[in-house]
């Protein structure tokens, strides 16, 4: 069993981190950012000083598949916690062969 979860992910260690569970218990741990909408999060990494430190908005969050060892933790690996790939990239890749269907060279044939 796994669920969908909001995600961010560490630049530096690659850590994958569940948006509401933080603090982790790691150390690591997520907050608005400060004097900034708040559409926006600052993720501070346990894997460094300063260094796994980043910004994050609400858009570039990953919806990710979540594995119930990473749920209980709250943060997992790139394995654990995996992103899924948007429904709308699947729905716009039917329409264009569909639109090739139209373009088929028996169409044209009464154009003078
Ligand atoms: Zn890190």
């Amino acid at each position: 069993m796994s669920r969908i979860r909001h995600c961010v992910e560490c630049p530096k260690c690659l850590t994958r981190y569940l948006i509401s569970f933080s603090p982790y218990s790691n150390g690591a741990y997520l907050r608005p950012a400060v004097n900034a909408s708040s559409d926006e999060y600052i993720l501070y990494c346990s894997c460094g000083r300063g260094v796994g430190v980043s910004r994050w908005r609400a858009s570039e969050v990953m919806a990710c598949k979540v594995s119930n060892a990473a749920f209980k933790r709250g943060f997992g690996t790139s394995v654990e916690i995996r992103p899924v790939p948007k429904a709308r990239e699947s729905w716009s890749f039917d329409a264009s062969q569909y639109l090739n269907d139209w373009k088929s060279p028996d169409r044209r044939k009464g154009t003078s």
